[in-house]
């Protein structure tokens, strides 16, 4: 089996205050794309953290920047059209912007591994999974082919595929849609990162099948003590294993919590629209609520906030200023940490 004990390589990094040093640290980052509408201004002042052994999961629909963010951090933006205007990418201290491709292809490599949410597009049809597995510590680690293989079998048993040994042979498209996301997993872990992006990992799955791969996921997370960054639109999927939440929206973060005060009292009128979109059993029978209206067109965001056209809470001054995003805290003025919100009314949607 597989054996990880990272706390042997010593005592985590610490800030100078004696703080923990998170693992990965975006620091008011900026991405555009020029398109022919003009310029696409996908992520604008994106601030996150995660630390070894934290699942951060950051949520918005499409286009709220979310996958771009991380699309930055593992280095597989597409510049151009991309560009990266402004910003830092900290990954354990070193800013991955000020790398040479090389230095950031090795990270990428070893230390960071990424989970895509179409697998079957992910892997090489015409190998076997053993084949693509092998492959990882063939080029990585210069492993003979028999030693790769035997390190597929174990990966194949760490995620619990069935009969890893009779399967190892098998092609990616003899696997179901589950099992071909636990490949999936198994490839990003062969290397044992320190930090994991899962791009929308079980979207393409049922719901039985996606609340198992999200189970193994948080385990595998807990066993390697990985920072794991889990990319959703769907609040209804990170309930159970995300540590804090980061919403986006228009390439901002509108809402940062930890995940269970998001859940019960959120402080932005899009969380609240996003948690009355899950479906519940008490509902049966009644319309799904729908936030309404469409994400806008990152070549004209509106003025001011600009969730403003779509918000049931929006005053005149939604349009016109934007709003920073606001410390939270309780009513008494008691602070509560890890909680911000991009609205001028947060307090009428927290305490309301
Ligand atoms: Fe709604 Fe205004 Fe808050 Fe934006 S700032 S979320 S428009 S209430």
């Amino acid at each position: 089996m597989i054996t990880v004990d990272k706390t042997a390589a010593g005592p985590e990094p610490r800030e100078e205050d004696g703080s923990k040093r998170p693992l990965l640290e975006v620091r008011d980052l900026h991405v555009e794309f020029h398109t022919r509408d003009g310029v696409a201004k996908a992520v604008n002042g994106v601030n996150y953290a995660v630390s070894a052994g934290e699942t951060l999961a950051v949520l918005g629909e499409s286009g709220s920047g979310k996958s771009v963010t991380a699309q930055a951090v593992m280095g597989i933006l597409d510049m151009p059209p991309g560009r990266i205007t402004k910003g830092e990418i900290l990954f354990q201290g070193q800013d991955m912007l000020k790398m040479s491709k090389e230095e950031h292809r090795k990270i990428r490599g070893a230390r960071m591994a990424m989970i895509f949410q179409d697998a079957l597009s992910s892997l090489n049809p015409v190998f076997t999974v053993g084949f693509q597995l092998g492959e990882m510590y063939r080029i990585h680690q210069g492993m003979s082919r028999k030693d790769a293989k035997v390190k597929a079998i174990e990966l194949m048993e760490r995620v619990k595929i069935p009969a890893a040994r009779q399967r190892v042979n098998d092609y990616p498209h003899q696997f179901s849609g589950g099992m071909r996301q636990r490949i999936m997993i198994a490839m990003a872990l062969a290397l044992e990162p320190d930090l994991i992006i899962a791009d929308e990992p079980t979207t393409a799955l049922d719901v039985t099948v996606q609340a198992q791969v999200m189970d193994l996921l948080a385990e595998l997370q807990r066993e390697f003590h990985m920072g794991l960054i889990l990319i959703t639109h769907d609040l209804g999927v990170v309930a159970d294993v995300a540590d804090k939440i980061a919403v986006m929206y228009a390439g901002r973060i509108v809402e940062t919590a930890p995940v269970h005060e998001l859940y019960k009292r959120p402080a932005h009128p899009y969380t609240r629209g996003l948690l009355d979109s899950i479906p519940r059993l008490d509902q049966k029978g009644q319309e799904l609520y729908a936030i309404k209206g469409l994400p806008p067109n990152l070549t004209r965001i509106p003025p001011g906030c600009a969730f403003h056209p779509r918000c049931p809470k929006a005053q005149d001054v939604c349009s016109a200023d934007v709003p920073p995003l606001y410390q939270v805290t309780e009513a008494d003025g008691t602070d509560l940490a890890g909680r911000a919100s991009a609205c001028h009314f947060w307090k009428e949607t927290l305490h309301g």
